[in-house]
């Protein structure tokens, strides 16, 4: 018999947890609402406890984002249960998910408390939770290295308590699959009151088998999976969504289970999540990276022209990877660039929609036709430049074979205009010198990328700068056809990105 799977997505929560991955709340809530039209079952939007713009950002996507549930994790302990349900509250349908560690390593050196002592913490946590809100998720962390059958006294105690949905994590990415799928299957057999609630899991990547631990588990019989788009996550990562859900729709008769993912939703969001971040994905990652569908060998080639079915196991329109046919220029108006950011997964508000037309235009002018990578790039930018403390107001730079590369920059702060001229080891270097005369602030580069946003001479330069300050660390984009404006705008944006994390 056939059972559905729940797809819990936290892309929002262990995702942004990713090293080297920040989310404004705006960028957070761009993606909430393109998980929701993906159909996921859940959205995990945070963890209200670790920072107020968290809080708030997770209480903005239970407010708009309508469709999936909307979570966000606590410890179990009062204060966090409160900041999750006052953040999740006003969903349409709000769930709480309460964390606490059941191996004794955890118990030992985490927590310093008996088996006993956290097993009665979890219990009272779930009772609690459940005065509050009527769906009530309880996560075993580290249960990969649980004794099982205080695992499973565990889960009956707080099933017991109120628990709707009961959660396996591989939180260190210790366990492989027939073990793993063993384990849900014992969990099945040996907790008398299991089907009183979702069995979910959540593997980590470590040993590289997040997506078939999380399979061989659905095989066992578990009914909730909890992945990330592109697979990002804490350190290696979490079992990645697209590949799960496509391998659940191509192997469908052999897992005896389906997911209601809207599965032509896939290449769109996975973009997305990638521009916002900045984790870029692999070419050759499954199902969404761009030489999935990539033919190169003659006879591979000769082979799907006869038939794709020859050398394709699904076709790209099942992952919306087909592309656009529409291709914007310069005399695009308004409404088609409007139209086709929507397509792409971005809602725009009317001064967005004029500041980022402008720029449009002036792409357009410089390289004719607009992509859809061109317009990721620029939204990239954009998004980077919500609440502001500098603007890029202009730059110039001079370098050359032997020439010492001199920049000068000048960047509006309100109503000031400020400049400055440095010398560098090379034109970027020079520019970021200069800005950093500007600020005064003490910060150092940890990052520095540039790539092209398509395969043309005239593309559009997308650079991404990771700065760090009294140990805060904070990443901005930044897109020009120019990639030195590009570098600059994305100093600029981690510098902003860094004095509002301050503030
Ligand atoms: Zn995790």
């Amino acid at each position: 018999m056939e059972h559905k799977v729940h797809i819990f997505d936290t892309t929002l929560r262990d995702g942004e947890q990713s090293p080297g991955a920040s989310l404004t709340g705006r960028e957070k809530l761009e993606i909430a609402h393109q998980l929701a039209r993906l159909n996921v079952d859940v959205i995990e939007a945070g963890f209200p406890c670790s920072s107020p713009g968290d809080f708030k950002a997770v209480q903005e996507i239970a407010r708009s984002v309508k469709g999936p549930v909307i979570t966000a994790l606590a410890r179990a302990v009062k204060a966090d249960i409160d900041a999750v349900w006052e953040s999740v509250r006003e969903a349409e349908r709000p769930r709480i998910h309460i964390v606490l560690g059941s191996s004794d390593i955890h118990a030992k050196h985490k927590f310093r408390r008996s088996r006993e002592e956290l097993l009665a913490m979890g219990v009272e946590a779930v009772r609690y939770a459940r005065t509050l809100c009527p769906d009530v998720e309880y996560s075993t962390e580290d249960a990969s290295r649980s004794d099982r059958r205080y695992l499973y006294q565990v889960l009956e105690a707080v099933i017991e308590a109120g628990a709707t949905v009961v959660n396996i994590p591989d939180t260190v990415g210790y366990a492989v699959p027939a073990q793993w799928g063993r384990l849900i299957a014992d969990i099945r057999r040996n907790v008398r009151n299991i089907d009183q609630a979702i069995l979910s899991v959540h593997c980590h990547n470590d040993l590289g088998m997040a997506v078939a631990n999380s399979l061989a588990a659905v095989r066992a019989g578990a009914q909730q999976v909890e992945c990330t788009i592109n697979g990002i996550g804490e350190r290696a990562g979490n079992a990645s969504l697209e590949e799960v859900v496509m391998a659940l729709k191509v192997r469908r008769n052999y897992y005896g289970a389906y997911t209601d993912v809207v599965t032509s939703e896939l290449c769109r969001t996975s973009s997305l999540v990638s521009r916002l971040t900045g984790l870029t994905v692999a070419r050759n990652k499954a199902v969404v990276g761009a030489n999935a569908f990539a033919h190169s060998s003659g006879i591979h080639q000769d082979g799907v022209l006869k038939n794709r079915d020859n050398y394709e196991i699904f076709s790209p329109d099942d992952v919306g990877a087909s592309g656009t046919e529409i291709i914007l220029t310069a005399r695009s108006g308004r409404h088609a660039v409007r139209h086709r950011l929507e397509g792409l997964g971005y809602t725009l508000t009317p001064e967005e929609l004029e500041r980022v037309h402008q720029r449009f235009l002036a792409v357009a002018d410089a390289k004719k036709e607009v992509f859809d990578e061109d317009l990721h790039a620029l939204m990239a930018d954009e998004r980077g430049t919500s609440n502001q403390t500098y603007d890029l107001e202009s730059f110039r730079v001079t370098s050359g074979t032997g020439v010492c590369p001199t920049a000068t920059v000048a960047l509006r702060s309100g109503e000031a205009v400020l400049e400055q001229s440095a010398s560098g080891d090379g034109p970027m270097d020079a520019c970021f010198s200069a800005i950093d005369r500007i600020t005064g602030l003490g910060v150092t580069l940890k990052e520095y990328q540039l790539n092209a946003a398509t395969a043309e001479k005239g593309a559009l330069g997308l650079a991404r700068v990771t700065l760090e300050r009294d140990g805060a660390t904070a990443t901005g984009q930044g897109a020009s056809t120019d990639v030195v404006e590009a570098g600059v705008r994305a100093y600029i944006s981690a510098l902003n990105r860094l004095l509002a994390r301050a503030k």
